[in-house]
């Protein structure tokens, strides 16, 4: 016999909830069906930094392309950049190349299902690791990102700002974790975040955990959790070089393996500084000797920590290009090259100041 709403835990309340309103995402397994690990590890990754509804259709691109671990281990770097491009942090692509090599290489092809050990995997943090332990192991991890967050600094009226309040909220979620459906718990708190618990005019009135809601009553629970303020977002420097040889095509180069945007291709340009580099100094990094003119305007884009305006110099080489390291690019197939969105930026920002070529995004 079901005992009455009062005499349930939360955990219990919130679990009920979960099968009659939970969302349906294409990486879910169906209710009561066991969860594909390659599917939620895909889905977590995607996720990370992004929205559900941004996911979606990557999600399901990348499935009907590869849709076994074996395949995607099986796949060209380049490609799964490419597949990957308008997601950002492509790091994160590149880990989940890597993780699915060693897994295929190492561990038989399969996740291992604790913690510490996928913990170990390329690209997978502590977040991502309880996540998949949960949802695709029932492992009783607790998974906490932005929505739990918020969810648990309401209902015990965390007032300590984040991310100060981060280790208690994260103890606070443990202590509701439960044993039972440890994984239907993990997206039962995230989905009341998104739907029920969300960052502006919580359903308070329709939400199965009201009972036992410290920030409910007391009419906070929009103003939780605190953040504290963010400094402000610096700007870095740095100047492009759209370099076209004699035939048209244009220089692209592939960027060191580590830090920002590594590995990913982009129109040759140099270090981004603190400060803006005195007339003429950036040319001392220009790919080749050419008949270099600054193009008006500049590129702009904001990366998570930091702003970057780039100056633009196109030229046409010399006969110097035959030495340069890189690829020689016609204009017109540009696009198949994973570009990041800056880069993609400069290009455009090239063609509109030059004669324009079709095809190039
Ligand atoms: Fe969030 Fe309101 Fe539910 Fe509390 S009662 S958990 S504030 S939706």
């Amino acid at each position: 016999m079901n005992r009455p709403a009062s005499e349930r835990s939360p955990a219990e309340k919130l679990l009920a909830w979960y099968d009659g309103h939970r969302r349906d995402l294409p990486w879910r397994a169906p209710p009561g069906a066991r969860p594909d690990p390659y599917r939620v590890w895909l889905s977590e990754i995607m996720l990370q930094q992004t929205t559900v509804a941004a996911v979606d259709g990557y999600f399901r691109r990348f499935l009907a392309r590869w849709p076994t671990l074996s395949d995607l281990a099986r796949a060209k770097l380049d490609e799964v950049l490419h597949e990957w491009q308008g997601l950002g942090y492509y790091a994160r692509a590149r880990n989940l190349h890597k993780c699915a090599r060693i897994l295929v290489a190492d561990h038989g092809g399969r996740f291992p299902d604790g913690e510490e050990e996928l913990r170990a995997l390329p690209g997978i943090g502590a977040y991502t690791a309880a996540a998949i332990a949960a949802i695709a192991f029932g492992r009783p991890a607790t998974v906490v990102d932005g929505n739990v967050e918020r969810v648990v600094a309401r209902l015990f009226a965390v007032e300590d700002p984040l991310p100060g309040a981060k280790p208690a909220l994260y103890r606070l979620a443990r202590e509701l974790t439960p044993d039972r459906r440890p994984g239907d718990h993990a997206q039962a708190m995230m989905d009341l975040g998104a739907t029920v618990c969300t960052p502006r005019s919580p359903g308070c009135g329709r939400c199965p955990l009201a009972e036992d809601c410290a920030a409910f009553p007391t009419g906070i629970a929009e103003r939780l959790p605190r953040r504290t303020p963010k400094a402000a977002r610096p700007t870095r420097f740095g100047t492009a070089f759209w370099t076209v040889r004699p035939d048209g095509a244009v220089l692209l180069r592939r960027r060191a393996e580590s830090g920002l945007l590594g590995g990913m291709m982009e129109i040759p340009s140099t270090d981004w500084t603190k400060e803006r580099s005195r007339d003429g100094k950036a040319l001392d990094r220009a790919p080749v000797e050419a008949d270099w003119r600054l193009l008006p305007g500049q590129v702009r884009h904001t990366f998570t920590h930091f702003h970057l305006e780039l100056a633009v110099m196109a030229g046409h080489a010399g006969d110097g290009w035959r030495e340069v390291d890189g690829v020689w690019v016609p204009v017109e197939r540009l696009g198949d090259h994973a570009l990041p969105t800056a880069m993609k930026k400069v290009v455009r920002h090239a063609l509109s100041h030059s004669a324009p070529v079709a095809g190039a995004d």
